[in-house]
């Protein structure tokens, strides 16, 4: 099963969550841990993987070889993203704004376009304990982070799916690179808080992961900082609140000197099973109806 983890905003505990969550389910069975919020990846930090293999990530730009060049501007034509430009005197081509996506080679009548790797990342592949581990990072300057998204989630893929869980920590927001990350997922959770901003956020977030299909339910996180207003969508939009994590002091701490919740705080370990129990279920009933303040309750 794929989760995702998602977020319209960043700063919600949607790290927090996926981090904890893969370390709740940690030994119960095989764990896989994508992070592709590849411009600012950060679970490292609190899982602490062995890195064991690191790999560029590069995307075909094109070249031009000006003595073959008649200047018919066909390729610019093509180029939806403008980063090839034709003038009669030269044709240039613009890297940082080329998607590698090849169609000006293609149709190149002249044959005048080759193409040459441009590095725009990285993707590092290890272990943190019994969890199997990958994350990726943009470089600096490269604006082009869904093809190294795309890198993150094929980085453990040659050691076969198998049983077992993945969890996609998703980068904040409703972008391509989100896109990019939950795309294909069984589930996704959103988190977010119970602010004005939060609210206005997690609406955006449904609205996407409704366009691709994907079952999902919500974590309120911080409840009782704010209102009732997140509560009150989710129920008029028939959207599980699957898990309420309490706006406490001591978690903000914790999560401050990179500490793992689920290690200091035994209760958090067991609602973030439930909240597996949950997600599992609802291929089967459905997480309608199930309620995570119930939950947060008993522990
Ligand atoms: S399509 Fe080929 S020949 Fe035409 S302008 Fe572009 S590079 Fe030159
Ligand atoms: S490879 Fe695609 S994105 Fe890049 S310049 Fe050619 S047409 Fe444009």
């Amino acid at each position: 099963m794929i989760v995702s983890i998602a977020s319209g905003k960043g700063g919600t505990g949607k790290t927090t969550v996926a981090v904890n969550l893969a370390l709740a389910l940690e030994g119960a069975m095989p764990i896989r841990f994508l992070d592709c919020d590849v411009e600012e990846p950060n679970a490292h930090l609190f899982l602490h993987p062995e890195i064991e293999r690191s790999e560029k990530v590069s995307l075909p730009v094109p070249v031009v070889d000006e003595s073959k060049c008649n200047g018919c501007g066909k390729c610019a034509r093509v180029c939806a993203f403008h980063a090839i430009l034709a003038f009669s005197s030269r044709t240039i081509v613009l890297p940082e704004l080329c998607h590698g996506c090849g169609g000006c080679a293609l149709l190149c009548p002249q044959g005048a376009i080759t193409e040459s790797p441009k590095v725009i990342g990285e993707v590092e592949t290890g272990r943190a304990g019994d969890i199997r581990f990958a994350h990726g990072r943009t470089g600096i300057g490269s604006p082009l982070a869904p093809p190294v998204v795309k890198a993150v989630r094929e980085a453990l893929d040659k050691e076969g799916l198998g049983a077992g869980l993945t969890i996609i920590d998703a980068p904040p927001g409703t972008s391509c690179p989100v896109v990019a990350s939950i795309k294909g997922s069984d589930y996704c959770v959103l988190v977010t808080e119970p602010t004005p901003f939060g609210l206005n956020d997690l609406g955006l977030a449904v609205g996407l992961v409704r366009e691709l299909g994907i079952p999902c339910g919500v974590v309120i996180n911080r409840a009782g900082l704010g209102d009732e207003a997140v509560s009150a969508y989710c129920s008029r939009e028939g959207i599980p609140v699957l898990l309420e994590i309490p706006y406490d002091r001591k978690y903000a701490e914790c999560y401050a000197k990179g500490g793992r919740l689920v290690d200091d705080f035994p209760e958090l370990r067991g609602a973030l099973k439930g909240l597996w129990r949950k997600i599992s279920a609802s291929g089967e009933s459905g997480a309608e109806g199930e309620d995570g303040r119930r939950e947060m309750g008993e522990i």
